[in-house]
């Protein structure tokens, strides 16, 4: 069994601590004999979209969204039809805001987002940031996840757009909704950074399901699931992201 992983802009949008979340799938497909590729791909790099199951694509201040942006609109048509296909796709905050319509920052620039979620991002005026802990529904399951936000953009979903998930504590998309992130077929968006995966085991198994899905062409269902690991280490840590964060 292989999982391929293409990281987009390693070296511009990576400034949560984003490899952590990439060496969690890592090491959580190794532990499992699982083979796992990782490629990177920044500014003018184009990867050949039908050989990664999962692409990852990180926080990023406004300067460097802004260089990713304009070559993002190039790879646009192929990270699109990739995700229509089942790839798997988890983006973090700046990430995130560039797979939307648009982001308008505080300075009242527009960066245009290349519309894979219908949703679109303003810069607001206060920053949201601290711990934050979200009640998401993965798959018919329901995860509470544990993660850390910084942001000013709020971004707001279209109307019948699926949220990744609630806000039990912390700001989410925007500080007025209560709903944090986005999810569209195997793809999320998400201003949970810190990094993310290693505290949440739950969401990074099913984003390593959905990605084996691509790869095989077969579901990975209830009846053959992932083999369990000890995951007292990674529970300890969530335990300790919510009681910090007065869950
Ligand atoms: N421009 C983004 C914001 O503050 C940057 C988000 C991020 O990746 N930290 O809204």
């Amino acid at each position: 069994m292989e999982v391929r992983i293409a990281h987009l802009y390693p070296s511009l949008m990576n400034i949560y601590a984003d490899r952590g979340n990439i060496i969690t799938l890592a090491m959580r497909c190794a532990w499992r004999g699982i083979e796992v590729l990782v490629d990177e791909f920044g500014i003018g790099e184009t990867p050949s979209w039908d050989d990664y199951d999962f692409y990852y694509l990180g926080g990023g201040q406004d300067r460097e969204q802004q260089l990713v942006c304009r070559d993002l609109a190039a790879k646009r048509e192929g990270l699109a039809e990739a995700v229509e296909r089942g790839a798997v796709l988890l983006s973090i905050c700046g990430g995130y805001q560039l797979l939307g319509d648009y982001y308008r920052t505080g300075a009242g620039e527009t960066m245009e987002g290349i519309g894979l979620f219908r949703a679109h991002t303003v810069a607001g005026r206060r920053r949201c940031i601290g711990n934050i802990v979200v009640e998401a529904d993965i798959g018919g399951s329901r995860l509470v996840l544990a993660g850390f936000e910084n942001h000013s953009g709020k971004t707001f979903l279209d109307p019948g757009q699926q949220a990744l998930g609630r806000v039990l504590t912390g700001f989410g998309n925007n500080a007025e909704d209560g709903l944090e992130g986005i999810v569209y077929r195997n793809a999320i968006g998400t201003y949970m950074h810190g990094p993310l995966l290693p505290k949440n085991p739950g969401l990074t198994d099913w984003l390593l399901a959905r990605s084996l899905e691509h790869r095989q062409g077969q579901a990975i269902g209830k009846a053959s699931p992932l083999p369990a690991l000890d995951d007292s280490l990674e529970e300890a840590a969530h335990a300790v992201a919510l009681r910090i964060s007065g869950k």
